[in-house]
């Protein structure tokens, strides 16, 4: 199997970072993504704008112009790729990391396609891969989704929108412009306080004029064909409805890294135990980057505040192989 000094699992854009960062260092090093480049951004909704500005997307001090202060997520799709390009970055798109094992003095990394073996490993998975579930009757029908995309599709359908923070209120304005009618089921008592806060007024205003409903302190019970069972402050309420888009988050894949053999906190967050200097892991020469390092706490970690963990990993590994 062939050897690489560094092998960087991910694809994203912190996975990115550390490429770059590694290619500037003079280490020579693969990326292997499981997806397309940039493969979360690519499954957002496919009108989604960023809450960060664009500057604070930028990698590899390239700078990234984007029309209006934040950036689509078409912009954002164009700026990797074209950075990916210029810095010719050794990835292999579609292609799974397995697993992670110790041979000798080596890692031993296993694709869904190839082996090979590395000194150093990067782990930058991000979090988009597994979705919380409901965990109710129905949720399995194939009127349910976890991804929400285009809003066109549901125009003149009756929708449901479970959830309360950013996805959610923009799954539910965007269906309802183009004409779907649109129930939100909220679990706390009001739309979430980290919502884009030029969009927050303007879910707010259009359920107090009635345009879109929403049942706060609620929850869905059962999902069905034609309709859902909510749990609601006044009992169980049914709706007709045709699609349910339940937009309740995403983990990170942290079985993952505990099959690695990384140490997790004990508590419920399951943080990773990283070197908080070089972002190493209990592993000595395996390193984690980008939102993967918050754990559970997904909100903590985001692109411009983790992206400059690829210039920590590089600077130890450096170290390392002084
Ligand atoms: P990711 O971008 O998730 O990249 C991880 C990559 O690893 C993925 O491409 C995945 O396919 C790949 N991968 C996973 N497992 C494997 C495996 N076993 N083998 C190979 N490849 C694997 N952040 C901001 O800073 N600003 C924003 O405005 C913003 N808006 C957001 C909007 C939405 C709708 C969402 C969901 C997130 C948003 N975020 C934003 C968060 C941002 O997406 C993440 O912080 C960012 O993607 C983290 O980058 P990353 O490289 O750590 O992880």
């Amino acid at each position: 199997s062939t050897h690489f000094p560094l092998i960087i699992v991910g694809g994203g854009p912190i996975g990115m970072a550390c490429a770059i960062a590694a290619k500037n260092a003079g280490i020579s090093y693969l990326v292997l993504e499981k997806g397309s480049l940039v493969n979360s951004i690519y499954h957002y909704p496919v009108n989604m704008t960023f809450f960060s500005t664009s500057e604070r997307l930028e990698i590899g001090n390239v700078p990234f112009v984007s029309n209006n202060a934040k950036p689509t997520r078409l912009e954002a799709l164009e700026y990797y790729r074209r950075v990916a390009g210029s810095f010719q970055l050794n990835i292999r798109l579609f292609e799974e990391v397995k697993s992670v094992g110790r041979t000798g003095s080596s890692f031993e990394v296993i694709s869904s396609k190839d082996s090979y073996r590395a000194d150093h490993i990067i782990i930058a998975t991000g979090f988009y891969d597994i979705p919380y579930l409901l965990n109710v009757p129905g949720e399995d029908l194939p009127n349910v989704t976890h991804y929400y995309k285009d809003p066109h599709f549901y125009a003149f359908q009756k929708v449901i929108v479970v959830g309360a923070q950013n996805s959610a209120v923009d799954a539910a304005l965007e269906t309802w412009r183009k004409g779907a009618d649109v129930t939100m089921v909220v679990r706390g008592e009001e739309i979430g306080k980290r919502v884009k806060y030029w969009v927050r007024p303007d879910i707010i205003n259009r359920i107090e004029e009635g345009s879109i409903k929403a049942f706060y302190q609620s929850s869905i019970k059962e999902i069905r064909e034609r309709e859902v069972d909510l749990l609601t402050p006044d009992g169980v309420v049914t709706v007709e409805n045709d699609w349910v888009i339940a937009a309740t988050g995403y983990q990170p894949n942290l079985d993952f890294l505990h099959g690695i053999g990384i140490d997790l906190s004990a508590d419920e967050v399951r943080c990773p135990v990283i070197n908080e200097e070089t972002h190493e892991t209990n592993i000595p020469g395996i390193y984690l980057a980008g939102v993967i390092c918050g754990g559970m706490n997904t909100h903590r970690l985001f692109i411009e505040n983790s992206r400059e963990h690829a210039g920590k990993i590089v600077a130890a590994i450096k170290k390392r192989l002084a």
